[in-house]
């Protein structure tokens, strides 16, 4: 049995194929990182108002030194 490899398209045998349905170690990591891409894009898109934290802390050290 011949199968398509789903990232580089390339017709590879499945039989004895240790990373079907990929042709390859090289193409069964694109498909891992691509999936671990999607995955780690998802809690990237937090809120604007957790990455900017307001800076008081220098204001009250200069008022208290006048
Ligand atoms: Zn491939």
């Amino acid at each position: 049995m011949k199968a398509p490899c789903p990232i580089c398209k390339k017709v590879v045998l499945w039989e004895g194929n240790a990373f079907r349905p990929f042709c390859s170690e090289r193409c069964q990591l694109v498909d891992l990182s691509s999936w671990l891409g999607e995955r780690y894009r998802v809690p990237d898109e937090t809120p604007e108002e957790l990455t900017g934290f307001p800076v008081l802390g220098d204001d009250r050290e200069g008022m208290e030194r006048d």
